[in-house]
């Protein structure tokens, strides 16, 4: 058994154990990261950078480093009824700059650069293949943790331990925080294809339980995310590629020679969603960031940058729990107050669109068209959309009014303003 002393062990390099990481390193704060996959990720995962999450990387040194042939800049979303009739658009443009736009990257390309930018930190020891296996107390608080390392057994005497281990913590688990779990009956096949036709913009198409994003990438390649039942990807697969491309077709016609592009189910995989609520992220001694605390539905198009935001509000605390030698969870509750009501906020609006978005229910799909339709005719309501799927609104978008005036029950008489009360 080998014994290591650290000041913070996070438990996870993921979307958000990576970022802290990497910040904690930037302060100098001895950190271990103990990560159970096997090196960086490979696969494909929702690679869309909302302006939070651009305002992180930048405050790392990061955004400008990203290889300028691995990124690309989208202004404009498309949303569509399925067949092709635009309903709605939404221009990044309009957000305030510098981060007035969406960042769409090749595959884990943002997190390949985090982490190659934690390697160079001598403050930090990221290891691989080291899986967490379980905590060590004492006097009722957490002093560390334990895990397999390899072939090897390793203990972690820690000041402060981070679960960032996604949706399915063991952390949270071994800290006996209870979560509400759920899972989604749909979930995303997501596939890598080539725009052999110009996709300038992304476009994202609803209809009878049916939601396809096409979101234009870097080098040519374009993302297609493709809503399906959760546990139907071999069947999808089995069905043969020819089937799907007709799915697609029918659904944005105009596409056809990208959709014509998926050779090989290589180029695609199965991504499930869920959400997690748990009635505390805090313990003494240890804290959840990301999934681990509150996973969502990706229709929020936030979950990661959350993770992120999460990893640098928890940063900016730990300087002072250091100086105190206080990680009580008292302490620690100042991070959850600060995070929680922005979190919560996108929780519901994801499953308030879940709600609409997914529909095969005729009436509900109605209003979801007649919203977008209000939208893209009403600035004021757009841009609270916007900036709140930019990460940049904590409130949420719309007040009962706002949702009369959306659905077309009521007049907006300030339709026209833009962004009235400012980002906040
Ligand atoms: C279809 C889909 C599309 C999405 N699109 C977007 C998007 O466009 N924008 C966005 O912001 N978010 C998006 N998300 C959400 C995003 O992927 C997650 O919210 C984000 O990855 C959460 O980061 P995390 O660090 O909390 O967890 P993860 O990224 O899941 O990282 C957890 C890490 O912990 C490791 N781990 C787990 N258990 C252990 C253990 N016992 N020991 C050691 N290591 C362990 C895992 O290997 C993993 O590396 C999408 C999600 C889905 C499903």
């Amino acid at each position: 058994m080998i014994t290591e002393e650290t000041d913070i062990a996070v438990v996870g390099a993921g979307g958000g154990g990576a970022v802290l990481a990497l910040a904690l390193a930037q302060k100098g704060i001895k950190t271990i990261v103990l990560e159970q996959a096997s090196g960086p990720p490979q696969g494909l995962r929702g690679e869309i950078l909302q302006p939070n999450g651009q305002q992180v990387l930048d405050r790392l040194g990061l955004l400008s480093k990203l290889p300028i042939d691995s990124t690309r800049t989208v202004h404009k979303f498309h949303f569509c009824r399925v067949g092709g009739e635009r309903l709605c658009t939404v221009d990044y443009s309009d957000l305030p700059p510098p981060y007035n736009r969406a960042v769409v990257t090749l595959p884990n390309v943002a997190h390949h650069a985090i982490l190659s930018a934690i390697e160079r930190e001598p403050s930090v020891s990221l290891r691989y293949r080291s899986a967490f296996t379980g905590l060590l107390r004492e006097n009722g608080r957490v002093v560390g943790l334990t895990a397999k390392q390899g072939e090897d057994h390793v203990t972690v005497k820690a000041k402060m331990v981070v679960g960032a281990d996604g949706a399915f913590s063991k952390v949270r688990e071994a800290l006996q925080i209870p979560a509400d779990l759920h899972l989604y009956p749909q979930g995303y096949l997501i596939a890598l294809l080539d725009a052999v036709i110009p996709l300038e913009e992304a476009k994202y198409f609803v209809g009878k339980r049916t939601i396809l994003g096409m979101f234009p990438a870097a080098g040519n390649k374009v993302y297609a995310f493709y809503m399906i039942k959760t546990g139907s990807y071999d069947s999808v697969k089995a069905r043969g590629i020819a089937a799907l491309q007709e799915a697609w077709i029918a659904i944005d016609p105009s596409s056809e020679p990208i959709f014509r592009t998926l050779t090989d189910w290589k180029q695609t995989a199965f991504m499930p969603t869920g959400r997690v609520r748990t009635p505390t992220w805090v313990a003494d001694g240890a804290v959840l960031i990301g999934d681990a605390a509150h996973a969502m539905n990706p229709h929020a198009s936030q979950g990661r940058m959350q993770a992120m935001v999460d990893a640098m509000t928890l940063v900016d605390l730990i300087p002072e729990c250091l100086a105190a030698n206080d990680y009580s969870a008292a302490r620690l509750k100042r991070y959850e107050d600060s995070r929680r009501p922005h979190v919560t906020m996108l929780q519901k609006l994801a499953d308030e669109q879940v709600l609409f978005w997914n529909t095969a229910n005729p009436v509900i799909a109605f209003l979801r068209d007649r919203v977008f339709s209000t939208l893209d005719r009403n600035p004021r309501l757009r841009y609270r959309v916007l900036s709140t799927t930019a990460g940049l609104r904590k409130d949420p978008p719309f007040t009962m009014m706002d949702r009369l005036m959306a659905a077309g029950f009521l007049p907006d008489p300030s339709s026209r303003d833009l962004a009235p009360e400012g980002i906040q």
